[in-house]
């Protein structure tokens, strides 16, 4: 990939490569362990964040209903464990002819490669709901579940426009359920999302098998709309007649980071081909959310990483194959703390679902909430060991036989 598109200059960088990592999410991390196995030495790796820690998002549904606080990685001690060099900042520009990144606080940091790890933008939430992935998401969500108890509260809506992540808002319905029916709480649960039907995204046998479990959860659907918000009640994009609730918790619609320098689509993602390349520009890879792959999930940000590294580290001189990302797919949804995963696969292929697999069994081993192939196994010997640098250490007892790893 370097070789193709740099050519003399990549003699040079097969002696010691300097690899830039703007991100400290799960693409990163991905990127940054995959790097490490496959080249060591051959590769001098650098982390560019600009938070002191990663947030393993795919806990946040599962946390407040069993009051453990958000699980993080301190990214400084990852780093010095993996003799990276941590830099605490923005990337806000890059010049790819002169192979420099500019950063918030004004560096200027030179790269062989760089990887664009910096996820999506979040915009468009509406007023007066909960919103996940923000700040204080645990807190609101405590108070939503206080309130289910208390019989404060009868009906909540979850809403999911266009992009957005897949699961959060079926798992949230689901466990939100299990909770009522444990407490013997009437509460009307819906679920309203720009999707045709539910995960779409993964394909025929996934909305199946999801719809099933819907429907034994009495969770209604209102399918294929986006909404605003006009007073207390949700407007729908399709003329449908406006919705109450007495609650509504909503996902945020996802950008791009429009990163100035590099191109990007309409919407602001960054066009990426098999191996995570930036398309058009030399030594630059972008990979998971920020990329215009068009399902941002955790898992094909790992995958798109994984492809990355392969390309960095056969660039740097290692034996490694070229890996491309071919669009597969696991996962699993939380269907209840002690209720069975529903585990799906599919392939993804210019935007459609092929392959769409779900049910109890596992589709892959490891069995990690992100299925990530470097980071999954990581995370999980770190939780396991209870190191004491990590913060909202988690012990599986806690989330019973659903609980995610
Ligand atoms: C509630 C919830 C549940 C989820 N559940 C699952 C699940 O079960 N399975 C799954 O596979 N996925 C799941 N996802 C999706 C998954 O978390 C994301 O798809 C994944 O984190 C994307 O990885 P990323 O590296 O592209 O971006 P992120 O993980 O978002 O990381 C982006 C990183 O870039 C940093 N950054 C931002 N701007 C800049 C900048 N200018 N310069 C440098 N760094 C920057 C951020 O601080 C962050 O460290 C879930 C998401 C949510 C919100």
């Amino acid at each position: 990939m370097l070789g193709h598109r740099s050519g003399q200059a990549d003699e040079g960088l097969a002696k010691r490569l300097s690899v830039l990592i703007a991100g400290g999410g799960v693409g990163a991390l991905e990127c940054a362990l995959a790097l490490h196995k496959l080249a060591g030495d051959r590769v001098e790796l650098t982390l560019l964040a600009p938070a002191a820690e990663f947030s393993y998002q795919p806990m946040a549904v599962l946390e407040p209903f069993v009051r453990r606080s958000p699980r993080r990685l301190e990214l400084a001690r990852f780093a010095t464990e993996l003799n990276i060099e941590f830099v605490q900042d923005t990337v806000v520009a890059v010049e790819a002819d002169r192979a420099l990144l500019h950063t918030g606080a004004q560096r200027v940091l030179p790269y062989d490669a760089l990887v664009v790890a910096v996820g999506a933008r979040v915009s468009g939430a509406l007023a007066n709901v909960v919103t996940v992935d923000i700040p204080g998401t645990y807190e609101s969500l405590r108070s939503l579940i206080e309130e289910v108890d208390s019989g404060a509260i009868r009906s909540i809506a979850f809403v999911a426009p266009k992009p957005t992540w897949p699961l959060p808002v079926y798992e949230l319905a689901l466990l939100l359920r299990e909770h009522a029916r444990e407490g013997e709480i009437e509460l009307a649960l819906s679920i309203v999302t720009a999707e045709r039907r539910p995960l779409a995204v993964f394909g025929d046998a996934v909305s199946a098998a999801l719809e099933e479990i819907l429907a034994a959860a009495e969770i209604q659907t209102v399918l294929g709309t986006e909404v605003t918000q006009s007073e207390d009640r949700l407007v729908r994009s399709d003329g449908g007649e406006p919705l109450d609730f007495d609650r509504v918790v909503a996902l945020p619609r996802l950008q791009g980071p429009a990163i100035s320098g590099l191109p990007a689509n309409a919407d602001g993602f960054l066009p990426v081909g098999a191996l995570g390349e930036l398309i058009g520009v030399p030594r630059v890879f972008a990979i998971g959310d920020a990329t215009d792959f068009p399902i941002k999930y955790g898992a094909i940000a790992a995958a798109q990483a994984d492809a990355a590294a392969a390309a960095i580290a056969a660039a740097a001189g290692a034996q490694v194959a070229a890996a491309p990302y071919d669009g597969s797919v696991h996962g699993f949804l939380l269907r209840g703390r002690s209720l069975p995963r529903l585990y799906f696969s599919a392939r993804i292929a210019g935007g459609v679902a092929l392959d769409s697999r779900a049910g109890e069994t596992p589709t892959r081993t490891p069995e990690t909430k992100i299925a990530a192939q470097y980071l999954g196994p990581y995370l999980d010997e770190l939780w396991a060991s209870g190191a004491r640098w990590l913060t909202g250490p988690w012990t599986g007892d806690e989330a019973g036989a659903g609980a995610p790893r």
